[in-house]
This record gives structure tokens, C-alpha cells and sequence, in this order.
């Protein structure tokens, strides 16, 4: 019998010195092509901005094989959903919804009021967006975590008005899964739209004058949640229209592992990731060749056990995923913060000093009791993180998504007769005499 080929294509970086740029290159990751899933999904997007629920209706019944009886969910149908929920269920998404709660709570930032000289202050105040369009996914896989992981920090923030988007269920008739219905019903929002994909985030984003049951469906000022690729390419499209969270798209998984680490551990937490989707991507760095070969020993014992084994063999050997030999752990810190992925485990001794030198990733775990399946449910961290790299420039979702901060400005007299002279004078070098004349103007008797 051959060898099964292993799961992991190699990329030895050991003998090599790389620039940032060219490391970046050099590294697994699909050019995922959301400029395609967007020009696959801008005619939904116009169609929807033209037609409004007619054109939901549409692509719902071309997308996800059915045509919901009606957009908004009715509310007997999140109660009745809520009625026959699993207890055991119910109390875990109590219990993951307290944990973010209370990460939330603490790291909202307060009001912070700065006296820049007497007599003139500069405040900051965090005013909540007024009304908010959440995704939650609902293709492959339907997440009841994302209803927990987008409301919460929404309502901790104090957003007056959310509404929920989730793909119709053609065994559900057309509804939602009633799993996301439950948990929309048990955190108090009643707004849900039985929608997905890009039609979704359009109608969220255009608005609809008149929803399948006659009623308005008002746009929303801020669109946030996880999706797949065609999710990300309509946020992409309506994004200026209305805010957008991050790009929280096909999910990624990268550890970095020395020998020290579990290869039992690695390769169930390379694989946890590989079931959300095909285009996840699995990568591991390490230092350690032994440590390699035995990762790939247990996902040749664990993958072809696994419910979802041939999207999770998919994503393994796809060429977004892979194996990366780094010579120490310094060069695999290089390799990890230039990857920015959304998901990072540090599975090393003294784990927590070498994460606390990472600096581009949505969310990272330390140790070998830190599973990204954790962070996923029941941490009290997001899981609706940056994605493709986006690390570097964004944040995952918590309550200071759904905050702007609103500078307030109060000088009296004296303290603006102090800086009089600072603004005539950079007014002045920008050829703006009229910014110059209109603190003048103040100081004439
Ligand atoms: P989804 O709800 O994101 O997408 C389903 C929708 O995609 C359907 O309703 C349909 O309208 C649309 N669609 C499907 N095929 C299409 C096509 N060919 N053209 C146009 N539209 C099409 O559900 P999903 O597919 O299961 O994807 C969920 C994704 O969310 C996964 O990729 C997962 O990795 C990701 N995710 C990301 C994070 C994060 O924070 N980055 C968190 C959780 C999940």
C-alpha cells in the first residue's frame, strides 16, 4: 500500500531570509477572491437596492433553495422557538452570553475628559450607533454562537435598534434555523429577517419601503457578523453606504507549536477549523521536524473519523492551508505576525511570553488549555474575527465596534488667547486666512 499523501503541502523557510513582503508571499494563503464573489454578487446587491424584498425573495429561493413565507419572522415564531428549545441549550447560550457579557462590560471604554490647559478640555464621548444590522450564518453550518457573539456587545454598548439577518432553512420552510430563532428570542431581539448571503446584507443596508408583511424595514447605520466569501463581498459593496464591522470571512487557524506541544492537541484544533468550510485555512509553524511528522500521524487517525471529513480534507490539502519549518521561534514569530491570522495558538514553553510579542493576529491562544474551540463558544472573547490578513489593520468584534468616539471641544477665553498664536500661525502656513481671522476676531475690543 502507498503512503497517504500527508495533509499539510511543506513550506521549509529554515535556510531562508526573507523581507516582510517576501515572507508574506511565501506563505499558504488562497487568493481568496472576494473581487470575484463580488462581481458574482454586485447584480443581488443592485437588484435588491431596486426591487427590495421582491429580489430577496428571489435570490433566496436561487441561493438557498426556498422562498420564505415572509422576511420578518414572525413573533410567535421566536417565541415558539424559544418554548422548544433544548434546556441544556439554553442554559449554554446563557452561560456563553453572560462570559462576553462580562468581558464587555469591563473593556468598554468610558468617557475620558482631558484638561489640555486650564480653562480648555477635550472629552471623548463613546455614543452608541442607533441601529444595527447583525449576520449570522446560516449555509454550511448554522451558528447560534454568532447571534450570542454580535448582540451582546451591541446591547452593552447601547444600541437602540438591532435587527438580525439569517439564511432561510428549506426543512424549516423557510424560517431561520430555529436554534438561531431561540437565541435571538432569549437575548430580546425581535427583529429577524429571514435572510442570507449577499441578498441579505443589501436589504439590511438599502432598507425595504415596503417588507413582504407591508411593513417599513428601516436601513441599518452598521453592518456586522461572519460569513462566507460572498458575505464578505457585499459588506465590501455596501460598505461607505453604511459602517461595516471587519472582513470576517472563511476561517483560519495558525499555530505556532515547538516541540513541547501536544500533536494530538494541534491536529484537533488544525482540524476543528477545517469543518467550518473548503476554503479554511489550517497552518502550522513550528520549529520542530518531530513535531510535524506526528501532527500529520494524528490527522491521518483523527480526519477520517470526523463528521465533516471531506470539507475538513478539502481545506487540509487546499492551498490555503499548510506546514511551515521555521530554523527558532523568533523567525516563527516573523512568520506568524506576517500572516496576521485570525485565529492564533501559541503552543510553546513559556507560551505567554511568546504571545505576548505577537502582534498581528484577531485573536490569540495561549497554552495548551486554550483551544480556539474555547474562544469559539465559551471564553467570554468575540469570535467574529479579521480574516485574509486584515489583522493588521483590524480589530475583532467587541462593544467598540458598535461605539464612535465624539470629541468634545470647551475653551473659554483665556485658554484659547493660549493658543491663539499656534493655530493663526499653522492657518496661516496653509494659505487659510480666514481659519486665523475667526480666533482673531475674538480677541478684538
Ligand atoms: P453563510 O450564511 O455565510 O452563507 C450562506 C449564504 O451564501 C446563502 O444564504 C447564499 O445566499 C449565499 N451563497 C451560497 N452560494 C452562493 C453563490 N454561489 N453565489 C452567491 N451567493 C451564494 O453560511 P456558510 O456558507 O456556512 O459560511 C459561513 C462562513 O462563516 C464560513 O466560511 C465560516 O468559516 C465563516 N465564519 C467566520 C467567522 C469569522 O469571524 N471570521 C466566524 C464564524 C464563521
Amino acid at each position: 500500500m502507498p503512503e497517504p499523501a500527508p495533509f499539510l503541502a511543506v513550506t521549509d523557510l529554515r535556510e531562508r531570509t526573507l523581507t516582510a513582503a517576501e515572507l508574506t508571499a511565501a506563505l499558504p494563503r488562497a487568493e481568496l477572491d472576494v473581487e470575484a464573489a463580488a462581481t458574482a454578487v454586485r447584480p443581488v446587491v443592485e437588484d435588491v437596492a431596486v426591487r427590495g424584498a421582491a429580489a430577496v425573495l428571489d435570490a433566496s429561493e436561487r441561493f438557498d433553495g426556498v422562498r420564505p413565507e415572509h422576511l420578518r419572522v414572525p413573533q410567535a415564531e421566536l417565541q415558539r422557538a424559544l418554548d422548544e428549545l433544548d434546556p441544556t441549550i439554553r442554559a449554554a447560550l446563557e452561560e456563553s452570553a453572560a462570559r462576553v457579557r462580562r468581558v464587555d462590560t469591563a473593556q468598554a471604554r468610558p468617557e475620558e475628559t482631558v484638561q489640555v490647559v486650564p480653562g480648555g478640555t477635550v472629552s471623548q464621548r463613546w455614543v452608541p450607533v442607533r441601529r444595527v444590522g447583525l449576520y449570522v450564518p446560516g449555509g454550511r453550518a448554522v451558528l447560534p454562537s454568532s447571534v450570542v457573539m454580535n448582540v451582546v456587545p451591541a446591547q452593552v454598548a447601547g444600541v437602540e435598534q438591532i435587527v438580525l439577518a439569517s439564511p432561510p432553512q428549506k426543512e424549516f420552510g423557510g424560517l431561520p434555523h430555529p436554534t438561531i430563532l431561540a437565541a435571538c428570542a432569549l437575548l430580546g431581539v425581535s427583529e429577524v429577517i429571514a435572510a442570507g448571503g449577499a441578498q441579505a446584507v443589501a436589504l439590511l443596508a438599502h432598507g425595504a419601503e415596503d417588507l413582504d408583511d407591508g411593513g417599513l424595514l428601516e436601513p441599518v447605520d452598521l453592518i456586522t457578523g461572519p460569513g462566507n466569501v460572498y458575505v464578505v463581498a457585499a459588506k465590501r459593496l455596501v460598505r461607505g453606504r453604511v459602517g461595516i464591522d471587519a472582513e470576517a470571512g472563511p476561517t483560519e487557524i495558525a499555530i505556532l507549536a515547538d516541540g513541547t506541544a501536544d500533536p494530538a492537541y494541534v491536529a484537533a484544533d488544525l482540524i476543528s477549523q477545517a469543518e467550518h468550510d473548503p476554503m479554511a485555512a489550517s497552518v502550522l509553524v513550528t520549529d520542530d521536524q518531530k513535531l510535524a511528522r506526528a501532527v500529520e500521524t494524528e490527522l491521518a487517525r483523527q480526519v477520517p473519523a470526523a463528521r465533516h471529513r471531506d470539507r475538513i480534507d478539502e481545506a487540509l490539502r487546499g492551498e490555503q492551508s499548510g506546514l511551515v519549518l521555521v530554523a527558532d521561534l523568533d523567525q516563527g514569530l516573523a512568520v506568524v505576525d506576517a500572516y496576521g491570522a485570525e485565529h492564533l495558538e501559541i503552543q510553546t514553553a513559556d507560551a505567554a511570553a511568546v504571545a505576548a510579542r505577537v502582534t498581528n493576529a484577531g485573536a490569540v491562544f495561549v497554552g495548551p488549555h486554550s483551544p480556539v474551540s474555547l474562544g469559539d463558544y465559551a471564553a467570554g472573547s468575540n469570535h467574529v474575527l479579521p480574516t485574509g490578513g486584515s489583522s493588521r489593520f483590524n480589530g475583532g468584534l467587541c462593544v467598540q465596534t458598535f461605539l464612535r468616539g465624539i470629541h468634545v471641544v470647551h475653551y473659554d477665553q483665556d485658554a484659547l488667547a493660549g493658543a491663539r498664536e499656534t493655530a493663526t500661525t499653522l492657518a496661516a502656513a496653509e494659505g487659510l486666512p480666514a481659519h486665523g481671522t475667526a480666533i482673531d476676531v475674538r480677541f478684538q475690543d
